[in-house]
């Protein structure tokens, strides 16, 4: 299970299955991507089974400046297309991924999500579903990024993709590895510096229970209670 993502570039979805491959030691079942960019034109592709199967659905087309990736290891449905991520809000606005466990997903049903159809079987969905319904209570995105992370309950790296914005990737951790890489007029993100050490190696660390808009050309880090955090970064060696 592993999370890439990339924002500022213009071959986004190179960068992202490269990165993908560099991350399959970590064991998976199945993959996927979402891009998109200023054209606002956007993709989704994912596959079960190893990151060639993945590759082999990527045409030619399938090009933006933004985007996000994951490697998922089954634990709340079976491995299938459906189940994979990225998984996306009923209205397609909102795009999700996510490594860890939301323990408390049958409760996040109960109490905000009794008249929503489910596309699938993950705990993951759950929290894309209940960012939409903070959204359409009239939070903007970062408002309903934060206030699913006070209800979700348990290990997560999240990746978030607002489609009407896509110059921003928002970004969440709890007990799941999480790093932010920094370019030059791009940023990256990644489970694990290896994913990215070909576009940069530039790491800022994330702390459990911060939360992260990245933007091509800045980072700001936010704690539980709002305050901006402000972290050097560090100098990954590269060791081939
Ligand atoms: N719990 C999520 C799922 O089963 C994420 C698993 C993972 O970390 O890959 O889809």
């Amino acid at each position: 299970c592993g999370i890439v993502g990339i924002i500022g570039k213009e071959n986004a979805t190179d960068i992202l299955v490269q990165g993908l491959e560099k991350l399959e030691y970590r064991g998976y079942d199945s993959a996927g991507i979402f891009v998109t960019g200023k054209n606002k034109q956007d993709y989704l592709v994912k596959s079960i089974g190893r990151i060639s199967n993945l590759q082999t659905k990527i045409s030619p087309e399938i090009q933006g400046t933004v985007g996000i990736g994951h490697t998922r290891w089954a634990t709340h449905g079976k491995p299938s297309e459906r189940n994979a991520h990225p998984h996306t809000s009923n209205n397609h606005q909102f795009i999700l991924v996510h490594n860890g466990v939301i323990e408390n997903f049958e409760e996040i049903k109960q109490e905000f999500l009794q008249n929503q159809r489910f596309g699938g079987e993950t705990d993951t969905e759950i929290a894309v579903y209940l960012i939409e319904y903070f959204s359409k209570l009239g939070m903007t995105t970062k408002e309903a990024f934060k206030k699913a992370l006070t209800v979700i309950k348990g290990s997560y790296a999240f990746a978030l993709i607002d489609k009407n914005d896509p110059e921003t990737i928002y970004v969440a951790k709890n007990k799941s590895p999480l790093l932010i890489g920094l370019g030059d007029d791009f940023n990256v993100i990644c489970s694990d510096a290896m994913a990215m050490l070909t576009e940069t190696n530039h790491f800022v660390e994330i702390a459990d229970g911060e939360m992260v808009i990245v933007k091509a050309d800045k980072i700001e880090i936010e704690d539980e209670k709002g305050n901006m955090v402000y972290r050097e970064s560090y100098e990954a060696q590269l060791d081939l």
